[in-house]
């Protein structure tokens, strides 16, 4: 039998269910189909930073598997012809669950079927697909608690290997090159093969030096950017160049192995599990991308300020740990997890700009941006969202930044115009005295800006504007 393999979000061969089924029934042709309007998966363009990541993803899985057939173009089309052209007789793929990709896959499979074709989906992206849980009531679950009880007991079964034996037999299709993913003028990626190596294999050796290196007090030093205590495996799991139960075994055999990880092998698995709950949402909400789960957010006075979101993006606010946040994401395509909820806090109540223009920006520039992930993230930070955190509870980015980033290592790797001054003052400099400005070269409002915004006001502000709709 000869059957074709769609690739979307699950570029990897290990624990590759549409792929094992296949090699085991004969010959595979494996496909990928660029679709620029949507994505692998969404129904929003994909951002640049995620589109250097898939270039990169396809050309690994295109020599671990020793062939893959490109394609660009409406999905079903190219199906559809690669059918003919080959005489398939059988289609896999592994499921996506985002609602674009929903009502697409469904039309292809119909449309294959009715051509006679065998036609199989797998579960792959996801340990827990959003439709088999549900609360004792039979909805579903809307805080991340009880989803997570709910979830945590159930029995995963091991990762299946690569494929023992693999016939691959590529149809003609593209070159890469001619997808036009990578940068072109500027070559804004510059360095990041040298941070980053996307892929299968790039994947597992980040999570051996996770497991061994960064899991002993993750569930204490995950919150410390200047600490290499997280996995940074968010943007393989994205292209699912790692499975998120690969992750999830890998954690808790290490505390099989070794009780004294318990702790920090069950927070590992629940952050994956947080990645799971937002898929949970997204299918219930489809609309989360783009609609405040809390409707009475539709009435909150945002402010338009340009001048002041360029700052932001740009990481010129004069508030240290935000500014090291957005510059650390401009070049590296990454931001902590702590630092992303701070910088996310400023812009919506310090900045007070809609969380969407958060959203977006997060979803060009981060090489994990993911539709499920960021949306109900942004909306968390927002106070708009389901479980989210209470609008009124705003992040002091000075205290924040001396909490978690105590001795300032993280802004001065970042920051790298305020590398000179003592700790104390690395959080606050507008606050630092003269004498130690001098001495560490800065010029407020030269060197370093000013804040943009002044905390205790802009506080007010954000309060103010949220007694308008708190009663709504
Ligand atoms: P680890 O701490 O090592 O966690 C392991 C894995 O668990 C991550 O790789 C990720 O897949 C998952 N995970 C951890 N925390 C979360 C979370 N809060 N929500 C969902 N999954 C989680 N994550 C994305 O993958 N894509 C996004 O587009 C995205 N946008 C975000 C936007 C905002 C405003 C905020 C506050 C968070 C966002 N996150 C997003 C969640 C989180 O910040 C990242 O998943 C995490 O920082 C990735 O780093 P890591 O792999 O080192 O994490």
């Amino acid at each position: 039998m000869t059957t074709i393999v769609w690739f979307r979000q699950d570029l990897r061969l290990a624990d590759n269910p549409a792929l094992t089924a296949a090699a085991s029934a004969g010959t595979v042709i494996p496909v990928f189909i660029w679709d620029e309007m949507a994505d692998l998966t969404n129904s929003q363009p994909l951002g640049g930073a995620g589109k250097w990541w898939l270039h990169h993803s396809l050309a690994m899985l295109a020599r671990d598997l020793g062939g893959l057939v490109l394609r660009t173009g409406d999905p079903k089309q190219e199906l559809l012809d690669l059918v003919d052209k080959t005489g398939a007789t059988a289609v896999r793929w592994n499921r996506c669950y985002d609602p674009y990709a929903i009502k697409r896959d469904a039309v292809i499979k119909t449309a294959l079927k009715d051509k006679g074709l065998e036609v199989e989906s797998h579960r792959a992206a996801l340990m827990f697909e959003p439709w088999t849980i549900e609360t004792k009531s039979g909805g579903p679950y809307k805080v991340f608690t009880p989803f997570w009880r709910a979830v945590r007991e159930i029995g995963l079964d091991r990762p299946l290997p690569s494929p023992a034996k693999l016939v691959v037999d590529p149809a003609p299709g593209l070159d890469l090159g001619d997808l036009a993913l990578l940068p072109q003028s500027p070559d804004w990626a510059e360095g990041w093969d040298r941070m980053w190596t996307p892929g299968e294999r790039g994947a597992h050796k980040r999570l051996a030096e996770f497991v061994e290196t960064g899991l002993a007090g993750y569930a204490e030093k995950r919150n410390r950017p200047d600490l290499p205590n997280v996995s940074r495996l968010s943007p393989f799991l994205r292209y699912g160049n790692i499975s998120p139960r690969q992750a999830w075994v890998a954690a808790s055999d290490a505390r099989d192995l070794m009780p004294f990880l318990q702790q920090d092998a069950e927070t590992f698995m629940s952050e994956l599990v947080w990645r799971e709950f937002s898929y949970h949402l997204l299918y219930h909400f489809p609309d989360l991308p783009t609609e405040n789960w809390k409707r009475t957010f539709d009435a909150y006075p945002w402010v338009e300020d340009a001048a002041a979101l360029r700052a932001w993006q740009t990481g010129r606010t004069g508030y240290p740990i935000v500014d090291a946040g957005m510059r650390e994401l401009w070049q590296t395509g990454y931001m902590h997890n702590r630092v992303r909820m701070i910088v996310g806090s400023f812009l919506i109540k310090h900045l007070r700009q809609h969380w969407r223009h958060g959203e977006a920006w997060f979803r060009d520039t981060l090489l994990d941006a993911d539709l499920a992930s960021n949306a109900a993230s942004w909306q968390w930070v927002a106070g708009s969202g389901a479980d989210a955190a209470p609008y009124f509870r705003i992040f002091n980015p000075y205290t924040q930044g001396q909490k978690f980033d105590p001795e300032g290592d993280y802004v001065r790797k970042w920051v790298p115009e305020l590398k000179d001054l003592p700790a104390p003052y690395l959080h606050t400099p507008h606050m630092a005295p003269q004498s130690a400005l001098e001495k560490a070269g800065i010029r407020l409002g030269d060197t370093y800006p000013l804040p943009i915004v002044d905390h205790a006001a802009a506080r007010k502000a954000a309060l103010a504007g949220y007694e308008q709709i708190k009663g709504a």
